[in-house]
């Protein structure tokens, strides 16, 4: 469905991350995990939904990326079109439509939480779903910009939160390494779990080396990434 849609929220929420919050005409209908394509000029950029579905707005995440030209034409159209943006959606199969049966392993790199923090919003109101962990790799710890917001949640019985850092940073006393191996270390029996991973092609298809070099079965993990980007292809 194609849509122009108000702008109500244009807002930093950190150096360099947009929270756009996008007016709809009624309830917003998709399932949690899919991303809209939003119309810059003559040109289309894929973003995660990052609010559950079921309220009448749609929340964006939008990185500026250092060194990429596609990134400064986005934030240049968003700050010369304040008011309204044309948006195509819902689009993407990586989704939760049902509960799942298992506990839940959310995985994300960088603005990957996007994505995961529609599915965990959605999941966590589901009174019959299991334990859903979140695990969110950044590079810096500064680049943790809802740490208070899944650190809040984590007090929930049914949610584990764990970020960690990439980066050397000497103040960082949380863990370190590859968010795939932090995963690894936690939870043993990770053929028992569904896992999403949300992140750029390499680290999708990293995690699920790391995993399946211990036996882990890829038809329990899903990622958009092996529909846009096919390792076959
Ligand atoms: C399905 C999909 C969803 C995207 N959602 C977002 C988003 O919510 N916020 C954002 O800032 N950028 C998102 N992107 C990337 C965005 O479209 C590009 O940043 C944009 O095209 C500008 O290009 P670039 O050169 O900065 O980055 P590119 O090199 O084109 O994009 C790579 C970046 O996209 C991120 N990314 C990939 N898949 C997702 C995902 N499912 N959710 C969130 N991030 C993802 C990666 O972590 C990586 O940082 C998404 C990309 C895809 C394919």
């Amino acid at each position: 469905m194609t849509l122009t849609c108000q702008v109500s929220i244009n807002e930093a929420l950190q150096h360099d991350v947009r929270r756009l919050v996008l007016s709809l005409p009624s309830a917003a209908r998709f399932y949690a995990g899919q991303y809209l394509s939003l119309t810059v000029g003559d040109r289309a950029f894929p973003f995660s939904i990052a609010n559950a579905p079921g309220a009448d707005h749609l929340e964006l995440h939008i990185k500026a990326t250092e060194d990429s030209a596609d990134s400064a034409l986005i934030e240049q159209y968003l700050d010369d079109h304040p008011n309204s943006v044309t948006i195509d959606y819902p689009l993407g199969q990586c989704f939760l439509s049902q509960v799942p049966a298992q506990p839940v392993v959310l995985i994300a790199a960088a603005t990957g939480i996007t994505q995961i923090k529609s599915m965990f919003d959605w999941l966590t109101a589901q009174s019959s779903a299991q334990m859903v962990h979140i695990y969110w790799g950044v590079v810096t710890p500064d680049d943790l910009y809802l740490d208070d917001y899944f650190k809040a949640a984590a007090a929930h019985a049914k949610v584990t939160y764990t970020p960690v850092v990439s980066g050397d940073h000497n103040a960082w006393t949380g863990r370190a390494g590859l968010v795939g191996k932090a995963v690894q270390q936690d939870i043993k029996n990770l053929n028992d779990h569904l896992i999403f991973v949300s992140g750029s092609p390499s680290m999708v298809y990293g995690t699920l080396d790391l995993f399946t070099a211990e036996g882990f079965d890829p038809k329990n993990m899903r990622s958009d990434v092996f529909d846009y980007a096919p390792r076959s292809a």
